[in-house]
């Protein structure tokens, strides 16, 4: 039933298709990006379903069920520029579309969700000019701060016309981590069409659905999150609206697999051979399949009774279990496998600006790596798995000597390199 605070997705965004079929129900979960004070977990907090399904026409897979905007990004507590990865990740994308778009000192460039300004910092140390749009105040706020003008409001039609009437139209527009939150994709290319210059370059970057499905990812399905995109059901879209995808790169080590989407308007662009190759790889992979998707359901539901035994025989042993990384990501594992703070009391966090907050539903107290010095901690649970190398390197540095537990993509105990002799081999 649709209420002021979400509605249900009966058809396709994309081609409008009501062949829609769900694979996998992570139950009624909190926002991920909710967390609480001290004083509000006694509150009841707001649940909606979290449902994926899959369009059998195009190969879109998306949400059941979408989420009043407003209740997900008014305040946001994650930051962008908090990991190296990820600067450097910002420093590759300005280089590389600079150059794809022939750009020269001096043009515009518009980054849509532009968080604290990382993207387009990176940008105007080539010579460029900048402008930022992003609905949360406190980024919004931040990245003005910092010499990067920006818009505190959301992608539309109406502030294409604000960015082209102050600032003129970009030859670049950059939406990183941002398509896959829009739910209606088409006013969203529109407004990139009425903005970007006539021979300008749109990029997009989003997590790939074929490593979704492959690696078993489902944590990175959570409200906001409302498309899992594939070049196919992309490039139709485009289509549709007098554009084309021309490039695909693909960045393995980026939020478990990104692809970076070249698009401009019909004929601006050669055609690279990477586009039919991702094309290929996708028809090669069933993305239209069924089958595909039911599998993965399957492999998330035995992923999860595995982890849960494994934690649950822990937890009468008597040993102490913490978590690494308060993310939406972990948010997600840890409400769909009905974790709670007996469970798991503490979770670690590089960002200080989470501290002392509190995970929505699971109710974690979020601190930092000192606390884990004096700790007494056998088993650290990474919810932030793709920086797994990282993260023990750190915990490793301040005399961690407990194990590791991996969720994904599937469940492994790990040691620590300062593991006493006696303690290593088997859990
Ligand atoms: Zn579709």
């Amino acid at each position: 039933m649709d209420t002021p605070r979400s509605k249900r997705q009966l058809n396709c965004r994309i081609c409008g298709s009501g062949n829609l079929r769900v694979y996998l129900d992570l139950g009624s979960t909190p926002l991920a990006n909710s967390y609480l004070r001290k004083g509000d977990l006694s509150a009841e907090e707001f649940r909606e379903e979290l449902a994926l399904q899959i369009c059998l026409d195009c190969g879109l897979s998306q949400l059941t069920t979408v989420v009043n905007p407003d209740l997900m990004f008014k305040q946001y507590l994650y930051v962008s520029s908090t990991t190296e990865t990820f600067r450097n990740h910002c420093v590759d994308l300005a280089g590389s579309a600079a150059v794809v778009a022939g750009c020269r000192p001096g043009d515009w460039v518009l980054d849509i969700a532009s968080n604290d300004g990382c993207l387009l910092s990176k940008f105007r140390d080539l010579g460029m000019q900048v402008v930022g749009v992003d609905p949360a105040e406190n980024l919004a706020a931040e990245a003005s701060k910092a010499g990067i003008p920006t818009l505190c409001t959301y992608w539309s039609h109406e502030t294409a016309e604000a960015v082209v009437a102050g600032y003129g139209r970009p030859q670049v527009i950059t939406a990183t981590n941002v398509f896959a939150h829009a739910d209606d994709v088409h006013g969203f290319v529109q407004a990139v069409d009425r903005c970007l210059s006539p021979k300008g370059l749109f990029v997009i970057e989003c997590p790939y659905v074929l490593d979704f499905i492959e690696k078993n990812e489902f944590d990175t399905a959570y409200h906001e999150h409302l498309s899992y995109i594939g070049i196919h059901p992309m490039q139709v879209l485009m289509g549709k609206h007098g554009m084309r995808i021309f490039k695909v790169e693909y960045f393995e080590g980026i939020h478990g697999g990104t692809i970076r989407v070249f698009v401009g308007r019909e004929g601006e662009y050669p055609f690279d051979a990477s586009v039919e190759r991702f094309l290929r790889k996708e028809q090669e992979f069933g993305i239209r399949e069924f089958r595909r998707y039911e599998a993965f359901g399957e492999r998330i539901l035995a992923n999860k009774q595995r982890l849960l035994k494994l934690m649950g025989r822990l937890h009468a042993e008597g040993k102490t279990i913490w978590a690494y990384g308060a993310s939406a990501k972990g948010n997600t594992l840890m409400n769909f496998f009905g974790m709670t703070s007996q469970l798991v009391p503490v979770v670690l966090d590089d960002n200080p600006k989470k501290w002392d907050w509190y995970t929505p539903g699971a109710h974690m107290r979020i601190t930092g790596i000192q606390e884990l010095v004096s700790a007494k901690v056998d088993y650290l649970l990474l919810l932030a798995w793709n920086f797994e190398p990282e993260i023990r390197g750190r915990c490793q540095a301040v005399g961690y000597a407990g194990r590791f537990i991996l969720p994904i993509p599937d469940v492994r105990i790990l040691e620590s390199a300062n593991a006493p002799k006696e303690m290593r081999g088997g859990a």
